[in-house]
């Protein structure tokens, strides 16, 4: 490696890795740091794993559907452990084409902790690497609240390294990493139990998606409490024990799991020895064009506080590169219209504004569309999952600026749709383009 780099990237999971290896295709000299596994919280901790266990999951809901259509089937058990090992080994293997690629690219991978000495210059395990450009990409980690006894819960992060399926269950949080969670173990036999600081999960998402899951999750047999404000944990005997500030406990469970935000890794990074700015929270803000306040160095990704979802941080990535290395002036992304996947029972698909988003941006002039039924799927057999869907349209040409899906398949229908109102598509687009048959999906493009 030269003493000095065209770019170096800290930090190696989605973004990073998606940076460096677009800028060196561009022939810029990269090198990324990385103190842990390659691939960052997506691959080791966060989307992988957790499809994997949702797969999972989603075979046991399959296997009580399974009598409807014919089958006599005796499930004996599953087997957590070997699962698992299953998912470990898959994962090591990501591990290992994630250093291959960023061989083939000609990527460094530098392994240790980063720290800046100046705005050119970082230090890593003792010695110093210079560049032109610096990108932060340091992700996230799981939050622990600051209450006593809370050490005893684990994070997400420790639900990954479970060996055996706790049977009783407390996840505490109401975003999308608890109700996954919370999915998950309940499916594979679990008593699972949630606890909400507010009224409801999914908070940040339309008022339907949040009101339809939650009466899913109960009717799944989780139990699901709100206004729960953790005031310290206890472990007395039998299990922990969740103390509320309003009186109530909750337990005892064989484990708590704090599911309640995510805080930026930036505090290792000394970003003042560089002049970089944080918000109060540690979150490094950019700019459209991912720049920091200093000229050379940029943040994307989880770091920045925005949109912490995998492609997120790959498209800003790759943008960046294609702007700093790829002559592509002006390229940056665009952070509107970003869809999103909830992997709950059964899934949520969504993309654009809430209806509560849009009436505040555009007062009356929007119009809503709302269906529900019961997919086909369910015909056969009496455990009924209702699916429930929304547009949300705005202007007299009923333009399309929010779509909400609850139900089966809700994971690989938004896909589409999100490229449709990029385009913006209006309702009448979505009337005159002729339905497919017999799909969830189709109820899309049939509302009235
Ligand atoms: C349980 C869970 C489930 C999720 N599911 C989904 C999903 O289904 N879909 C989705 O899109 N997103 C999902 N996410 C979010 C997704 O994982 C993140 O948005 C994504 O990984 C962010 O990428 P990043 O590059 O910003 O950071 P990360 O992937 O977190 O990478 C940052 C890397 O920087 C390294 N690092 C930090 N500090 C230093 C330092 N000082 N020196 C060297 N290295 C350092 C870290 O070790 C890490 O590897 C999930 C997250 C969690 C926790």
């Amino acid at each position: 490696m030269t003493d000095k780099l065209d770019l170096l990237v800290i930090g190696g999971g989605s973004g990073g890795l998606a940076h460096a290896q677009r800028a060196a295709e561009y022939g810029a000299s990269a090198a990324v740091v990385e103190h842990g596994p390659l691939g960052g919280t997506c691959v080791n901790v966060g989307c992988v794993p957790k499809k994997i266990m949702w797969y999972s999951a989603h075979h046991a809901h399959q296997f009580d559907h399974a009598p409807d259509y014919g089958f006599d089937i005796e499930v004996k058990g599953h087997d957590w452990g070997a699962l698992k090992s299953r998912r470990d080994a898959y994962i090591k293997r990501l591990n290992g084409i994630y250093g291959n690629n960023l061989d083939k690219h000609g990527v460094a991978h530098i392994q240790g902790s980063a720290r800046f000495v100046d705005a050119n210059t970082i230090e890593v395990a003792g010695r110093e690497y210079k560049a032109g450009h610096i990108v932060i990409a340091t992700g996230g980690r799981p939050i622990v609240p600051d209450i006593a006894g809370a050490e005893l819960g684990i994070t997400s992060d420790g639900f990954f390294e479970l060996e055996d399926r706790p049977q009783r269950v407390l996840v505490a949080g109401s975003g999308y990493v608890s109700v996954e969670l919370a999915g998950v173990l309940n499916a594979l036999g679990s008593e699972t139990h949630v606890v909400v600081r507010k009224e409801g999960v999914l908070r940040s998402f339309d008022r339907m998606l949040s009101a339809e899951l939650m009466e899913a999750m109960r009717n799944s047999g989780i139990a699901l409490d709100t206004g729960v404000i953790p005031k310290s944990v206890q472990q007395p005997g039998d299990g922990i024990v969740l103390h509320a500030e309003d009186g109530r406990s909750f337990g005892p469970v064989d484990v708590l799991i704090w599911a309640v935000g995510r805080e930026p890794n930036t505090e290792m990074l000394e970003t003042a020895n560089a002049g970089v700015h944080m918000d109060d929270k540690g979150f490094v803000p950019t700019d459209e064009y991912q720049q920091t306040n200093v000229e050379n160095i940029f943040a994307l990704g989880d770091v920045t506080g925005r949109d912490a979802l995998t492609p997120v941080a790959i498209a800003a990535g790759r943008r960046l590169a294609d702007r700093l290395y790829g002559g592509m002036k002006g390229r940056h992304l665009e952070y509107h219209l970003i869809p999103t996947v909830i992997f709950s029972h059964p899934t949520i698909g969504t993309v654009g504004m809430s209806e509560d988003e849009a009436r505040a941006k555009f007062g009356d002039d929007i119009k809503v569309y709302n269906c529900s039924f019961i997919g086909m799927y369910y015909a056969l057999g009496k455990n009924k999952q209702r699916s429930a869907m929304k547009l949300v349209t705005t202007g007299p040409e009923e333009r399309v600026v929010g779509c909400h899906v609850f139900g089966d398949g809700a994971d690989e229908m938004m896909q589409g749709f999100a490229v449709a109102m990029r385009m913006g598509a209006t309702k009448a687009d979505f009337d005159d383009t002729v339905a497919i048959h017999p799909t969830s999906a189709e109820e899309l493009v049939t509302m009235r």
